[in-house]
């Protein structure tokens, strides 16, 4: 048997594959394999990249609508071409199940598609300055500039269509990217970089430059030619490089412990598959997944029953079989944090209705009833598979409960009554509620993000253009 020679990967910089000093290997989460090995780039490459992107924001800047919308088709295109490829990188290095991976890439060319949409539909306004005593005789508006280099920081958890939220509005806006991936999903970028090379976006336009977050973040958050800074992945690192970014534009897309109330009355059939699907997809990781479920005392036996049924037929394995739901976590340590959250919830009065357990290197879907609100699996981010089943005697009490948390994403109330949904999305304290749905719900065009300490800023491409374009004012007088 021939084994295939490890894959050495390259910064892309100024349109240019360019090899670094030193590499480190990128391991695969289910198996430990090695995957490929991947360029560390230095405070150097970084200044190289920043200064690629800045040299090319007036072509970007010039570009008309058109042809930018027209690259973004033409990387559209060679995503669903090469769509299984692209699902398999993020299944090996994400370890996510192939199947969430296809989904992963279908929003991908959602996203891209908005992009190119989007593109055409930057403007201004005109404002009536005669509004005001002494604006008599002038003509104004506005318009949308783009701002210039973007740094673009991302999470391991959806390496492709997380990127995209960032490069997409980018290019549509007309401003060059400086990207660092998550050290554990280099390869997605590598992949994004030579379709956009392909799709012939402008040299310097999009750089790729991998290696240690506290390095390379750091490098472009400080860097005096960027911009703005886009952020999704922790509250801590988030809230950290804001801290540095002087008065750079900064959008944070953090985490949660995003809940669902289910309120009396309910036929609960579709608020199981929904609840085990919110809860368990790529294994909880998932900014948005449902990690606290408030059950109203008169369905609560009956909701825990049919979702620990549900739980138990998930399918746990390696991430490219089709038939897997559940699969390894990121890492070792992160299963380790995890086992211990749950032990500490059981000494605190939890108790386990499935799971707690491993089954090789892959966590088992965990239920946990009765948690206390301060165990770690509800009053923090738990990024796994473990949800917790509550009981509430009423929606209002289970409001308090979700707003009762540092965080305030997404949340979900199921109810039959229009005053309780309506008193809820005037109550709950998040980004966004979803009536009759789980927290756990994202298409690509929807305003997206958070309050406290899920994030500020929008995300949804024609939010983030917002976000990534200046308003400037033109007042003509004619007076
Ligand atoms: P993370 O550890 O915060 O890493 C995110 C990115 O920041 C990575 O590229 C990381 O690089 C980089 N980084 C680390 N330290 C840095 C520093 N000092 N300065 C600048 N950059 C630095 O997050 P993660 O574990 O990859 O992702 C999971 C988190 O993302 C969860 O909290 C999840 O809720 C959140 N998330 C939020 C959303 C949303 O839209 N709200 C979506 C998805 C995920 P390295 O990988 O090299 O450390």
């Amino acid at each position: 048997m021939t084994t295939q020679p490890i894959q050495k990967e390259k910064l892309f910089v100024n349109g240019e594959w360019i090899e670094a000093k030193d590499y480190s290997s990128l391991v695969s989460p289910y198996s430990g394999k090695i995957l490929a090995q991947i360029p560390l780039a230095t405070i150097d490459d970084v200044n190289r990249a920043v200064q690629a992107a800045e040299s090319t924001r007036e072509t970007l800047r010039k570009m008309p609508a058109h042809a930018r919308a027209s690259i973004l088709e033409k990387m559209v295109k060679l995503f669903e071409e090469r769509f299984q490829e692209a699902a398999e990188i993020i299944a090996l290095e994400a370890g996510k199940p192939i199947a969430t991976a296809k989904g992963e890439v279908s929003r991908t060319i959602q996203t891209y598609k908005f992009a190119a949409e989007e593109a055409k539909r930057i403007h201004g306004e005109t404002i009536p300055l005669d509004a005001a005593p002494g604006g008599e005789n002038r003509i104004a508006y506005t318009v949308r500039e783009p701002l210039g280099v973007v740094a673009a920081i991302t999470p391991f958890n959806f390496p492709m269509n997380l990127v995209a939220h960032k490069v997409g509005p980018a290019i549509a806006a007309g401003n060059p990217v400086v990207l660092k991936p998550a050290s554990q999903t280099p390869l997605s970028s590598f992949f994004l970089a030579k379709i956009a090379e392909d799709a012939g976006l402008p040299k310097g336009a999009l750089n790729v430059v991998t290696g240690k977050g506290s390095v390379v973040g750091d490098a472009l958050v400080t860097h005096d030619l960027v911009k703005m800074v886009t952020f999704t992945g922790s509250p801590a690192v988030g809230i950290g490089l804001r801290n540095k970014a002087g008065l750079k534009k900064v959008t944070l897309e953090l985490g949660s412990n995003s809940a669902v109330i289910v309120d009396q009355g309910v036929p609960l059939d579709k608020v199981i598959s929904r609840s085990v699907t919110g809860a368990f997809a790529y294994q909880g990781q998932v900014c948005i997944s449902l990690q606290r479920i408030y059950v109203h005392e008169n369905l609560y036996e009956e909701f825990i029953e049919k979702f620990v049924e549900a739980t138990r037929k998930l399918n746990l394995g390696d991430p490219l079989d089709e038939a897997t739901d559940v699969s390894a976590l990121i890492s070792p340590g992160d299963k380790e944090r995890v086992l211990n959250w749950i032990q500490e919830a059981v000494q605190q009065g939890a108790e386990i209705a499935i799971g707690g357990e491993t089954t090789g290197n892959i966590l088992q879907p965990t239920v946990l009833l009765n948690v206390p609100a301060e165990s770690k699996v509800s009053c923090q981010e738990a990024f796994a598979p473990v949800v917790l089943i509550n009981k509430i005697s009423s929606v209002q009490e289970a409001i308090s409960y979700v707003n009762d948390s540092q965080f305030g994403l997404q949340a979900g109330v199921y109810t039959e009554n229009i005053h309780t949904a309506l008193d809820a999305a005037d109550q709950l304290q998040v980004g966004g509620v979803l009536i009759n749905d789980i927290p756990t719900f994202r298409v690509d065009h929807m305003p997206y993000g958070g309050v406290k300490e899920s994030g500020t800023g929008r995300e949804g491409i024609k939010y983030a253009i917002e976000e990534m374009t200046e308003l400037k004012l033109v007042i003509f007088n004619r007076n």
